[in-house]
């Protein structure tokens, strides 16, 4: 299964600054460690042709060349500079890649991403480009050229944040479906209505939440016939987060992460999937869930190879 990763584009954060850089770094080493099926591959950098897909020509500049608003560049949340530029680019690159390969190979992944909370004219939360975003119109005007197909998208938002920005751009667009399970009383305050979201309460548990997951997947199929899925796994649910609000357990998020592959499987939709959020108190709740997500996505992966091998033969 290949997975691309930007890690080593150090995006440089002042000492004390609460977003957590080294998780993706700690993901990749452990993944080497000790997933050998995942194929680790630097991701490829965004031009201007693929962010305009998604990202207002004049916000992509603004964030190339530092000119962005000092209030705009505080809603991100990250100070800017050349190498923050660079690695918001690669990390749109890598779901991109992602893409390409779950559209070959049935499932692929991005290590970082799912940066839903960036609109087109603006950032926030973290987040500078929408990957998702981009990487779903990107997907779309291929599947057209070599086609003529017009390929429909299902993201499936699974971070406890709603996805704001991922709504905005989608908001009159009927080729692509957003849903979004996420904390009711959770940032962002404001809510952008995506196609279909589900608020949750704080405390929720496991059992709530599958439950959740399962109504939601089932009105998905009465409104939308995708063609290929995007998912954003975050980590962010899970009851050791420090922003989470949620009590998801370890079992419980693998037990999503294993619904939604399967829901894919079963319709033999491609899947790519990116990261999204994860503050663990301890960081290494949060990787260890993130490798959960691996471990189940290479799962299936293995059986897409099956099921290709078994179409050429
Ligand atoms: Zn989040």
């Amino acid at each position: 299964m290949q997975a691309f990763y930007a890690d080593h584009f150090v995006l440089p954060l002042p000492s004390g600054h609460r977003f957590p850089m080294q998780k993706y770094r700690l993901l990749r080493d452990r993944l080497l460690a000790e997933l050998p099926q995942v194929q680790l591959l630097e991701a490829p950098r965004a031009s201007d042709g693929e962010l305009a897909l998604a990202h207002a020509p004049a916000y992509v500049e603004a964030i190339q060349n530092g000119t962005l608003e000092p209030a705009h560049q505080r809603e991100i949340g990250f100070p800017w500079s050349p190498a923050m530029a660079e690695r918001s680019r690669r990390s749109v690159g890598a779901t991109v890649a992602a893409c390409r390969a779950a559209w070959r190979d049935g499932v692929a992944a991005n290590l970082a991403g799912g940066t839903h909370h960036a609109s087109a004219d603006r950032g926030g939360g973290f987040c500078v480009f929408n990957d998702l975003a981009v990487a779903a119109r990107l997907m779309q005007a291929e599947a057209f050229r070599t086609q003529r197909r017009a390929l429909k998208v299902l993201i499936v938002d699974l971070d406890v944040h709603q996805g704001n920005g991922t709504a905005s751009i989608f908001a009159r667009d009927d080729s692509v479906f957003t849903l979004s399970l996420h904390g009711e009383k959770n940032f962002p305050f404001r809510k952008v209505p995506g196609d279909l979201d589900v608020d949750l309460p704080d405390g929720c548990t496991d059992d709530a939440y599958l439950h959740a997951l399962e109504l939601a997947l089932e009105a998905v199929e009465q409104r939308f016939a995708p063609d290929f899925v995007l998912y954003l796994a975050g980590a962010d649910p899970h009851e050791g987060d420090r922003l989470g609000r949620l009590k998801l357990s370890d079992d419980g998020l693998e037990a999503r992460d294993r619904r939604v592959l399967d829901w894919a499987w079963q319709r033999g939709l491609p899947l790519a999937f990116a990261m999204g959020g994860g503050y663990g108190h301890d960081l290494s709740s949060t990787v260890r869930v993130q490798f959960n997500t691996y471990r189940v996505a290479a799962d299936y992966h293995a059986r897409w190879q099956a099921r290709l091998a078994a179409r050429v033969a």
